[in-house]
């Protein structure tokens, strides 16, 4: 039978697994980290380095297709693993989302919004974007950030020293920080036949640069609505992507603006499983195996609730809870900042 390899063990990677197990497919996961949350329900697992070519040829050999669940794999990786089986989505969307400054000025390239950015490697440089820029602005790595590290605001230009320290020499990106009214995702799928399906938008908060909730319907307007869908399948497209994808909006009260992209499934697709007939994560699957895409239209609506740290002392009381689904990755050391399951409540 088919063999899926997941390059990443996280919850995320544990999702894809559960789905892909589900439609008879077994998945071999290749994750450096010991005890990976993937590892307890994949039916493979390879502990092993990037760097360790001899484990990544073993593993690409076990697997029929190859996808991931973080975008930072490491391009010597990806060289070996690319001339033996197909990596999809492919190196395009890699190439876009491991950095910063590149994603910026693909979204740029196409046509659509982003905060105003400039790129910063030194004191000089975040001078001249702080001039072309202005305050208040984030400054962000290009490369490795997510839940919000590696990133400082800016109130003002006096910041700077230290906004530059927090980036430890890295090479940065200064973005202008944009007003937003609410923040949305469009989770989008294109298949291996090019059509394209978008799950609704769903509405994020964020607390302290981690995702908090995602709540579906958004509370927007049609025209806002139809508007994120069309900029999801027009990235999706432009890469001749296969999977799926989470593209991270911010609602102005006249555009919609690109924040990031991610090229994988999204924690804010989650609501997915309890609102839809099929979820990111089979979608993902549907994809990737030349499957076409499922029906990924809300029957519900539904609010997602991280479980963060220490908010899984609340989880006797959640258990307790109607029309909730409890979700959680395995995990056994609970530690501040880290996600240890979601909830999903179905209005
Ligand atoms: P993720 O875990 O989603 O990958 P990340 O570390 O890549 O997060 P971003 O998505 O760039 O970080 O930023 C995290 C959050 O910080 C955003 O969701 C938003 O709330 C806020 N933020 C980031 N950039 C800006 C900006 N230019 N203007 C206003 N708010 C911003
Ligand atoms: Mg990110
Ligand atoms: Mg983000």
């Amino acid at each position: 039978g088919t063999v899926i390899g997941i390059l990443g063990g996280g919850q995320l990677g544990r999702m894809l697994s559960v789905a892909a197990s589900r439609l008879g497919f077994r998945t071999h996961i290749f994750e450096p980290g010991a005890n990976p949350p993937a590892g307890d329900v994949a039916h493979r697992v390879t502990t092993a380095s990037y760097e360790d070519a001899e484990a990544l040829r073993a593993f690409a050999e076990t697997v029929d297709v190859i996808t991931y669940e973080f975008e930072n794999i490491p391009t010597s990786a990806l060289d070996l693993l690319e001339t033996l089986r197909p990596i999809r989505p492919d190196r395009r969307a890699l190439a876009v989302s491991q950095d910063r400054l590149v994603e910026k000025a693909f979204l740029t390239d196409l046509g659509l919004q982003t905060a105003p950015y400039a790129a910063v490697d030194d004191a000089e440089d975040l001078a001249e974007a702080l001039a072309e820029v202005g305050t208040p602005a984030i400054l962000k790595t290009r490369r490795f950030g997510y839940d919000g590290k590696g990133q400082a605001v800016l109130r003002t230009p006096e910041d700077a020293t230290e906004g530059l320290a927090a980036m430890a020499g890295a090479p940065a990106i200064l973005e202008g920080f944009v007003n937003f009214t609410k923040e949305i995702s469009v989770i989008g799928a294109r298949g291996l036949d090019g059509s394209v399906a978008c799950f609704d938008p769903g509405e994020n908060v964020h607390r302290e640069g981690i995702l908090r909730t995602t709540t579906v319907p958004a509370q927007i307007s049609d025209a806002q609505r139809t508007d994120a869908v069309l900029i999801a399948a027009q990235i999706l497209n432009k890469l001749d992507y296969v999977g799926v994808m989470g593209v991270e909006l911010f609602v102005t009260p006249t555009a919609l603006i690109v924040n990031e992209i991610a090229p994988r499934v999204h924690n804010s697709g989650h609501w997915t499983q309890g609102g839809c007939a099929i979820d990111q994560f089979e979608q993902h699957i549907r994809a990737i195996v030349g499957w076409p895409l499922g029906d990924g239209a809300r029957q519900s609506d539904v609010e997602m609730e991280n479980l963060i740290g220490a908010d899984m002392e609340r989880l006797p009381a959640l258990t307790r809870q109607p029309r909730t689904q409890i979700h959680l990755y395995g995990k056994t050391e609970v530690k501040p900042g880290r996600k240890m399951g979601h909830v999903n409540r179905i209005l």
